[in-house]
């Protein structure tokens, strides 16, 4: 309750030394021109995870790639209303998206030579288990400066608990050769991130971050499970304060970390006090169904990733492209201006209502979390400012 009190805002406000929002009654934008998609390059895995949000890759339909003439057709959508300087971002996701090689590298070429001819930036991600990586996929992450994320969630008994071959065999072995692999590039010219997805089983949060970042990632992000289609590993109110009590725990460590003149690459942390800087009041949690969208295999594009094949968030295909209608109605309704409870929330202009996919899905039973999470990084960000403002500096400028 007193978390939830709109009196905190004034507090936060008076801290941070800015004023409290008024941005009530504000209209919702009815188009917003897209500058990032992802394509569901192969709709299909060859993990096994019980949790995942794909279903196994295949959205809960037929296991299926993505021709290279549908990529194709995505990438002139994506660059369709580009103005010299403008930048793109093109993400391959899945499923395993290395499941379809051919696809992800034939696009990434042809992404980057039409970014090339209309005089715009483009910039490649990649989501990925990491188990099959070979020699080829590594010279085009060098060339085209990917960002790879790689899914994995927590050291090898863990991780080979949760994200097992769909055998039952555990993929760690294979994911630590690659990583290797990876991590040996001189001078590497694409990142390596760490994605943890959070389950009431791999709640040690600290221990991770340590052995991940030891085995040579370049930074962690930790992500809890809401919402699973199979409902299995979703995180309830007990286990959500164990996640916000080990967060902190994280939290603590980075602190040490920087009285040593040491940044370690905590994103959870980095992009909230980068976010708390900024207050940019955003009215959406991303840009989901605005300036990002997912395509499926087949071409048809939702509001994000998360999405692809449900009609929740169904808003064209890249053939045709946008339907006009369905993405105001989306704006409308996902603005955080029609959002309860997120309207008396004090955290509202930092959270800004939370990911859309989960509400849809399961509602908003991680606000207290949120709202924790947010109190502490508030609390710290105001001790650097005053402590150590070049350290703090620092930290605003890493990506
Ligand atoms: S989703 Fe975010 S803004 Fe909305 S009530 Fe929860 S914590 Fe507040
Ligand atoms: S709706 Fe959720 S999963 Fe989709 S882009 Fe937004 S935050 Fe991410």
């Amino acid at each position: 309750m007193l978390m939830g009190d709109p009196g905190r805002a004034d507090l936060a406000a008076l801290a941070l030394g800015v004023a409290s929002p008024a941005s009530e009654g504000a209209q919702a934008p009815r188009h917003v021109p897209i500058k990032a998609i992802s394509l569901a390059v192969a709709q299909k895995c060859n993990l096994g995870c019980t949790y995942c949000y794909a279903q196994q890759g295949t959205f809960g339909g037929a296991a299926k790639d993505m021709p290279p003439d549908t990529a194709k057709a995505a990438i002139d959508h994506l660059l369709r209303e580009a103005k010299r300087g403008d930048v793109f971002t093109l993400g391959f996701m899945g499923g395993e998206p290395l499941i379809n090689r051919a696809t992800l590298h034939s696009s990434t070429r042809y992404a980057a030579a039409q970014a090339m001819v209309r005089g715009v930036g483009i910039g490649f991600s990649l989501t990925t288990n990491a188990t099959l990586v070979n020699a080829d996929d590594i010279a085009l992450y060098q060339q085209y400066g990917f960002t790879l994320t790689v899914s994995v969630d927590g050291l090898q008994v863990t991780h080979d608990r949760l994200r097992p071959h769909r055998s039952g065999k555990g993929s760690f072995e294979k994911l630590a050769r690659n990583l290797n692999k990876l991590f040996s590039v001189e001078p590497r010219h694409f990142r390596v991130l760490a994605r943890v997805t959070v389950t009431p089983s791999n709640l040690d949060l600290p221990q991770t971050m340590a052995g991940l970042l030891e085995l040579g990632f370049d930074a962690i992000m930790f992500s809890p499970m809401l919402s699973a289609p199979s409902g299995k590993e979703e995180m309830h109110s007990e286990e959500l304060d164990a996640l916000l009590d080990q967060l902190i725990a994280c939290g603590r460590v980075f602190r040490e970390a920087l009285k040593e003149g040491r940044i370690v690459p905590f994103t959870n942390l980095l992009t909230t006090l980068q976010r708390i800087h900024r207050y940019e009041r955003e009215e959406y949690p991303c840009g989901a169904g605005g300036g990002y969208m997912g395509v499926s295999a087949t071409g048809g594009l939702y509001a994000c990733h998360r999405f692809v094949d449900d009609a929740d968030g169904l808003m064209g295909d890249v053939f045709k492209g946008v339907d006009a209608e369905l993405q105001a109605t989306w704006l409308e309704e996902r603005n955080l201006e029609r959002q309860s409870p997120c309207t008396d929330c004090w955290a509202r202009h930092l959270c800004s209502g939370s990911c859309h996919y989960e509400v849809i899905k399961r509602g908003r039973p991680a606000c207290d979390y949120i709202r924790g999470w947010l109190t502490y990084c508030l609390a710290l960000y105001v001790e650097l400012a005053r402590e150590q403002p070049d350290m703090l500096k620092a930290i605003l400028a890493k990506r």
